[in-house]
């Protein structure tokens, strides 16, 4: 069962900033606490907004409206959407986004968005400041002194990428992390085949192909039907320095028609459904989804969060793109950050994958044939290489 979130003492928001920078827009809030958020966007006209729970505006903010001259960002807007959540709404220029980045400092706890334009409009763009002086309309004076800030270490921006990928040292290491074992068998279909054989014969073959057309050196977490604690497959990791974790997983739904493929990195998530799915793949760990909340809390906020996302990314389009190529169309079920125990505390890029459903007959009958696992192994081996290929280019 997965814990709920427990009702905390709201945060307030009681300070932004913000700055253009040559290849973004940075907004900088300030909170008494760091809260989870939701990130979403919406079209006609673009925007992206954000939710932050347990948050309050402070009065100063309430209802303000900044409209800006910038190469992407044309408003933002502040409102308290109801008691408990605050919605951040940013209102885009038509197809000028290129990407964005959310993530949090500390001392004083900060909220940073950072909202990147299309590097074909940087023509267009002036760079170092606004092009105009925002409008402010109601409210106190802001700040603009955001981009004046000394770099942070938290910061993807500032710190760019792990040391591999800044010294463009590439992966050479790759530590493969089959699912369950033992005592545990994880999901089960409906005619018994089991999620923690199914696991681990991935990671066989993923291995293989790995090291045989991808030069890498790779070991798995355990190579036989053993129980290993979720905190110990991380260590594992560690202990032998591996660049890259990959903990591969069969999902099971209770919708039944469900198929494709779901891949994480470590972070909140404020889906009930991820958090139900983290609850069963985190079932042999000791610990509760609210004691992972204070580590996970203390963990997205630096680089790896970041590349793990990238790698989550990578491997998850190549996959699901292999398996339709090979098989038809099944569900994208998307990249997301998910509460997964054995994604806390890696020193490396770690992904956990759902490769497909054990719950659904087809995918189910196909799961049980070695063509099927050989090209589950072969899209994630692309994901890989495609990730890998991404390194040394900087950021
Ligand atoms: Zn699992």
């Amino acid at each position: 069962m997965a814990g709920s979130v427990q009702t905390q003492l709201p945060a307030e928001i009681n300070d932004l900033r913000y700055h253009q920078h040559p290849d973004f827009f940075r907004l900088v809030l300030t909170l008494t606490r760091i809260r989870e958020y939701s990130a979403a966007e919406l079209s006609q006209p673009d925007r992206l907004y954000l939710d932050i729970f347990q948050a309050r505006l402070n009065p100063s903010l309430q209802g303000k409206t900044l409209k800006f001259d910038s190469p992407c960002v044309r408003e933002l807007r502040l409102a308290q959407r109801n008691p408990t959540t605050v919605r951040i709404t940013f209102e885009l220029k038509t197809g000028t986004k290129e990407k964005e980045k959310i993530y949090y400092l500390k001392n004083p706890d900060r909220l940073v968005i950072d909202i990147y334009h299309r590097r074909d409009l940087l023509a267009v763009a002036k760079p170092g400041g606004l092009a105009e002086p925002p409008v402010a309309t109601g409210g106190r004076p802001t700040g603009n002194t955001a981009g004046n800030q000394p770099p942070q270490a938290a910061s993807p921006t500032a710190s760019g990428y792990s040391l591999v990928r800044q010294l463009g040292l590439g992966v050479r290491k790759i530590a493969l992390d089959p699912g369950h074992g033992g005592t545990d068998p994880g999901c089960l279909s409906q005619s018994g085949l089991k999620e923690k054989e199914v696991a681990l014969d991935l990671a066989k073959k993923l291995k293989s192909i790995l090291e045989t057309q991808g030069g890498f050196e790779v070991f798995l977490t355990r190579e036989t039907d053993v129980t290993l604690p979720l905190e110990k497959r991380t260590k594992l990791a560690n202990d032998r320095q591996a660049d890259l974790f990959i903990s591969i997983h069969l999902n099971a739904s209770p919708r039944k028609a469900r198929t494709g493929v779901e891949t994480f990195y470590l972070n909140f998530s404020p889906d009930p459904a991820v958090n139900e799915l983290a609850a069963r793949e985190n079932a042999s760990s000791s610990k509760n989804i609210r004691e992972m909340r204070q580590i996970i809390d203390k963990i997205v906020r630096n680089t790896r969060y970041e590349e793990s996302r990238a790698l989550a990314e990578k491997i998850h389009h190549q996959l699901l793109g292999h398996l339709k190529q090979q098989f038809g169309p099944r569900d994208d079920l998307g990249v997301k950050g998910g509460p997964f125990w054995v994604l806390i505390g890696s020193d490396m890029p770690s992904v956990l994958v759902e490769v497909s459903h054990l719950s659904n007959s087809k995918e189910e009958e196909a799961l049980k044939t070695d063509f099927y696992r050989e090209a589950i192994a072969t899209g994630l081996f692309r994901g890989i290489i495609e990730y890998v290929k991404s390194l040394g280019k900087g950021s």
